[in-house]
């Protein structure tokens, strides 16, 4: 045994012991911090002498558990859905009109948050994608094949037609966008368009524009659709860029225009995005500008966001309800969309005879169909076509991730 000692490596025995120390130790804290939670959740007045005897003896575990409390309640804090009051968003309102008008180069930046009211849930909001789905909950694929473009979405088409707005970019992948009647030059869709599919054997990249969601087969790392470029015969791809992946597609993730807005806005107005994926894009955000020569930003979000503090206005509100201000303030009258004006249709590449049973995704009518000819296949179908893969698994795929991994480090 001694002359093991000597050479300064630990016997297994000692290892042994150490180990078995250590597992002692570990459990004898895991005691202590469940006794200091247990009295610190009763209220002081609550506490025995021998409770608050165990308070004054492990004050360490004491301050580290109050820090914890502290960092819950700052992200409740930070997940809570915050309204303005109506006289303050009014005049909240009426300072961004005024930074509109007065802007060189406004552009937009647009996030889930702009498509609620068109029935696409969001991912980080009460009812958002990512919580239902953390709740066992499916999402139905017909609510996202009805969606039309809101009314934020036609003020943000008309902003630009009225030459105040010159560039949108977008993380949403729902087409709404193209469907408002936006030019694609003045658009950047950075995470893909679920309605567009691409040859990327055919030089240059040949696009599919197509009636329904492209995306039934795909997922993360998984993009051919199951269809072919009638050019060359390769298997087509969805544009979609889910978390993790790096998106090199030109169009329609068009960044080169994206860099080059955000180069030369004076003004970003964020609609409607948490900005916790759109901020890791550092060219979207002109850090290597010194601060006073950045753009201002306006936020348009009910949730907090990590631009708020250097936001030149934090608007509290739902889209809809501040841009329909905002177009009043700014005179401008605003069209419903009108689904016989919708470019998706001359846009869209029909399918060959041998693809039309390639997909069972809702392809978007061009006439408003009425509501009673259509079969009632209600429950049913919704239950059939409950969403699975494709570019609505994105923010779900996160979530899980991010879990495992905080599982690894815990243990
Ligand atoms: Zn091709």
């Amino acid at each position: 045994m001694e002359e093991e000692a000597d050479t300064g490596v630990p016997s297994r025995v000692e290892r042994k012991a150490l180990q078995k120390a250590k597992i002692l130790q570990r459990e004898t804290e895991r005691k202590i911090f469940r006794l200091v939670g247990k009295v610190l959740k009763k209220p002081e007045s609550g506490r025995s002498e021998e409770e608050a005897a165990v308070l004054l003896l492990h004050r360490g575990t004491v301050e580290e558990l109050c820090k914890r409390q502290v960092r819950r309640n700052v992200l409740k804090r930070k997940q809570e859905e915050v309204f303005d009051e109506a006289d303050e968003l009014r005049s909240k309102v009426r300072r961004l009109a005024a930074a509109v008008k007065q802007a060189k180069h406004l552009v937009v930046y647009t996030g889930a948050g702009i498509s609620t009211a068109a029935s696409i849930p969001d991912y980080r909001g009460p009812n958002g994608v990512w919580t239902l789905l953390q709740k066992g909950r499916s999402i139905s694929s017909s609510d996202l094949s009805k969606a039309e473009p809101t009314l934020t979405h036609m003020c943000v088409r008309m902003l630009h037609k009225e030459k105040l707005l010159q560039h949108v970019v977008s993380q949403n992948c729902d087409g709404l966008h193209l469907r408002s009647g936006l030019p694609r030059h003045a658009l950047s869709e950075l995470h893909g368009n679920m309605f567009i599919e691409v040859c990327t054997s055919c030089s240059p990249v040949k696009e599919y524009v197509r009636l329904f969601d492209v995306t039934e087969r795909t997922s993360l790392h998984r993009h051919m659709t199951g269809r072919r470029c009638s050019h060359c015969g390769s298997e087509l791809r969805d544009t979609i860029v889910h978390f993790g992946e790096r998106g090199t597609l030109e169009q329609p993730l068009n960044w080169k225009g994206a860099a080059e807005a955000a180069e030369t806005a004076d003004v970003i107005l964020c609609l409607g995005t948490s900005l916790k994926v759109l901020k890791k894009y550092a060219c979207l955000w002109c850090m290597n500008k010194p601060a006073s020569k950045r753009p201002k930003l306006y936020i348009v979000n009910l949730q907090w966001t990590p631009k708020d503090d250097l936001a030149a206005l934090k608007i509290n509100g739902k889209c809809d309800d501040v841009m329909r201000l905002l177009m009043e303030e700014l005179n401008i009258q605003v069209p419903g969309y009108d689904r016989a004006k919708d470019p998706v249709f001359s846009l869209a590449v029909p399918l060959r005879q041998e693809e039309v049973d390639s997909h069972t995704r809702e392809v978007i009518a061009r006439l408003d169909v009425q509501e009673d000819c259509i079969p009632d296949s209600g429950e049913q179908a919704e239950e059939a076509t409950a969403v699975q893969g494709g570019w609505f698994g994105r923010g779900y795929g996160k979530g899980r991730r991010k879990k495992k991994k905080k599982k690894k480090k815990d243990a």
